[in-house]
């Protein structure tokens, strides 16, 4: 009798240990905010390596942001790391931005350019501000010791000409001084794989670490890929075809399709994974009990 392997047994079976980290935004009101902490609370039991909190473009949640930020160091055992997006400040206000979050403990920044207003076609970038996110890099060693993560795109940057060129600003943000790549979500392993290989064919050598983006919601994650240059396959669309007012189901699918992704990527050797929650524990807690991560 043919015997067929299973790849899930595989992934359960590893015993290999895996680096996780989460990603938060921070809370618009009071309830969100409770929401979060709880969620922040029951991840904290999975002992990630670190939580990433993001930064509105612009500064548009600057203290919503710290906010969160102070309260992790303060009152938890977790490892922050906080987004800064460049875009629309000066250089001395990021600087100054960042003198205040090695003072309350901060060490480790996602240093980001940020998106461009959607409102202005010809936006011109300030000429007193960091222009681009290597820039950025450069700017923050100067200030302290961070260590610093930044972001990669595996379907490319909407905005990069070519994806050699966007290759070649990724090396800029790592030779200026970051350690960590983070990607943007994407549901085919191959486009990772690819960009990964690129990456290491430019002698990017830093960890690349796969977002996952558990996702409920299409409609609402093609508005994002739309923006960031990510694809939806089309199964995606089949897959989740009529659900619309199903949410429990939809949960369900969200949960076989990203544990799917982080099986493929975990079997071919990936032992770092990036997790957008979304603020929400129930999904991306359930793929890491998959991955084998459970609590301690
Ligand atoms: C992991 C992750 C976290 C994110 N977190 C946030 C967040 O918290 N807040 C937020 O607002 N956004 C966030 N973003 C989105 C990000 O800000 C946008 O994708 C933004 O458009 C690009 O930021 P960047 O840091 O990659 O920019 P950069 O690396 O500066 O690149 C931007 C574009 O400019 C091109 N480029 C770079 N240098 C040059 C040059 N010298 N000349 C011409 N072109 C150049 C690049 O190829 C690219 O196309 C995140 C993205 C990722 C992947």
């Amino acid at each position: 009798m043919k015997t067929y392997k299973n790849d899930l047994e595989s992934t359960v079976l590893s015993g290999r240990k895996l680096n996780i980290s989460f990603e938060f935004f921070p809370p618009k009101t009071e309830e969100m905010e409770m929401k979060l902490w709880e969620v922040i609370l029951k991840m904290e039991n999975l002992k990630p390596n670190f939580v990433s909190v993001t930064y509105g473009a612009g500064g548009s949640t600057r203290e919503r942001t710290h906010e969160v930020i102070k309260k992790i160091i303060d009152e938890t055992s977790l490892k922050p790391a906080s987004h800064l997006t460049c875009i629309a400040a000066s250089k001395h206000e990021i600087d100054e931005i960042l003198r205040n979050y090695w003072e309350i403990g901060v060490r480790h920044i996602v240093a980001l350019r940020g998106d461009m207003p959607a409102s202005s076609a010809n936006y011109q970038l300030r000429s007193d501000g960091y222009k681009y996110a290597n820039e950025l890099v450069a700017g923050i060693k100067k200030i302290g010791d961070f260590e610093i993560s930044v972001a990669g795109y595996p379907e490319k940057h909407p905005e990069a000409k070519s994806f050699d060129e966007d290759i070649d600003n990724l090396k800029r943000k790592v030779d200026a001084g970051a350690s960590r790549i983070i990607t943007q979500f994407f549901f085919d392993a191959d486009a990772y794989f690819s960009f990964v290989e690129k990456c290491r064919k430019a002698r990017i050598e830093v960890p690349i670490l796969p977002g996952i983006l558990p996702v409920t919601n299409v409609k609402q994650t093609k508005h994002f890929a739309k923006m960031c240059g990510a694809k939806i396959p089309k199964w995606m669309d089949k897959i989740f075809l009529g659900l619309d007012e199903r949410q429990e189901t939809r949960q369900l699918i969200a949960g076989v399709v990203a544990t799917e992704l982080c099986r493929i990527l975990h079997n071919a050797g990936v032992n770092d994974f990036h997790f957008y929650t979304l603020n929400r524990s129930d999904l991306t807690a359930a793929i890491c009990h998959v991955l084998g991560v459970r609590e301690v």
